[in-house]
């Protein structure tokens, strides 16, 4: 007698199972290799991979990433900065490069109203962040790769809402002297030496590169106290115009490859007088021309899960937060 109703219990357990399972709409996944042909496929691989990253308008679905190193990786989930926002302004919206790993978003919404009041600025001006998926960039950096890169400038944001115009054509003012070895103090405050200090002061904060002229007036001026933050800001070529902030690898991202940590010590020694040998301050790299070494890379030379963040559906959720109706 027990026995069958717990025959009876069982199937109908089963059967309302069975009944719950028709009701679900299944919604397709997508497959595991959206590549549909293998011309397609050779198509990629011998295409550099700045092409295929700068040509992808959206960011790949899946949760976030950041995959593989600064100078040689992509970006999963990616998310985009509000080119607008209450103590910001992205520069050069054109270029589709206002996107990052959620934590560089977050850090930015967080700098920006922090630096305002270090600064006395109404806000920050942004340039460029990543593409949609991260990856190689046709022009303008090596690195900016995986989602944890910004170049903020050396400009306070005006008290208006810049038009589309404006932010393709203003310029950020030269900070460097034209012999690279020093500041132009016609433009130089104490406002700059603000706004550095308190980017290098974020604890997600791993570098912030400027030029090296910026990094010496900085060691002029620094006192006893400022080994903590005076040991982020490491100096680099161009970088004369803007600051470029480096994020840690977030915790979310076991395949993001940490930089190695920077020396102990404020930064105020040989490794800097090194910058100003004659033959590097020849090199006057720009900060806009095309990185040689981005442009040979190509997707096998990133990490494999990059393939599967270019061919991952878009995030079509990213598109609706987008306000077009913005100055851009
Ligand atoms: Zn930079």
């Amino acid at each position: 007698m027990y026995g069958n109703v717990a025959v009876v219990t069982a199937l109908s357990v089963a059967l309302t199972c069975a009944a719950a399972a028709k009701s679900i709409v299944r919604v397709p996944l997508p497959p595991s290799n959206p590549l549909k042909n293998t011309e397609e496929e050779k198509q990629q691989k011998s295409k550099p991979a700045m092409v295929l990253f700068s040509e992808k308008q959206l960011p790949s679905l899946g949760r976030a990433m950041a995959i593989g190193y600064y100078p040689r990786g992509c970006l999963q989930g990616g998310i985009e900065l509000p080119t607008t926002g209450p103590s910001w302004q992205v520069m050069r919206v054109s270029r589709n490069r206002y996107w990052g790993h959620p934590e560089l978003v977050n850090f930015l919404e967080r700098f920006a109203p922090l630096a305002a009041k270090a600064t006395g600025w109404k806000g920050i001006l942004i340039g460029d962040m990543a593409q949609p998926r991260g990856g190689p960039l046709p022009f303008g950096h090596k690195s900016h790769q995986i989602g944890l890169d910004v170049d903020i400038w050396f400009m306070p944001m005006p008290d208006r809402v810049l038009s589309a115009k404006e932010r393709e054509n203003i310029l950020a003012p030269n900070l460097v002297a034209a012999d690279g070895k020093h500041i132009n103090d016609k433009i130089w405050s104490s406002a700059d030496v603000a706004f550095i200090r308190t980017a290098a002061e974020q604890p997600e904060v791993e570098r912030v590169l400027v030029n090296a002229a910026i990094k010496k007036e900085l060691c002029r001026i620094k006192s006893k106290n400022d080994e903590f933050w005076m040991s982020k800001v490491r100096p680099w070529y161009g970088h004369a115009d803007h600051i470029h902030v480096r994020l840690k690898c977030p915790t979310d991202s076991p395949d993001c490859r940490a930089q190695p940590a920077v020396p102990v010590g404020d930064g105020c020694d040989k490794s800097l007088t090194h910058w100003f040998t004659d033959w590097i301050l020849r090199l006057k790299i720009p900060d806009a021309s095309p990185s040689p070494s981005a442009k040979g890379l190509t997707l096998k030379d990133l990490p494999p899960a990059c393939a599967a963040v270019l061919n991952a559906p878009a995030n079509p959720g990213s598109a609706a937060t987008d306000d077009r109706s913005e100055p851009r």
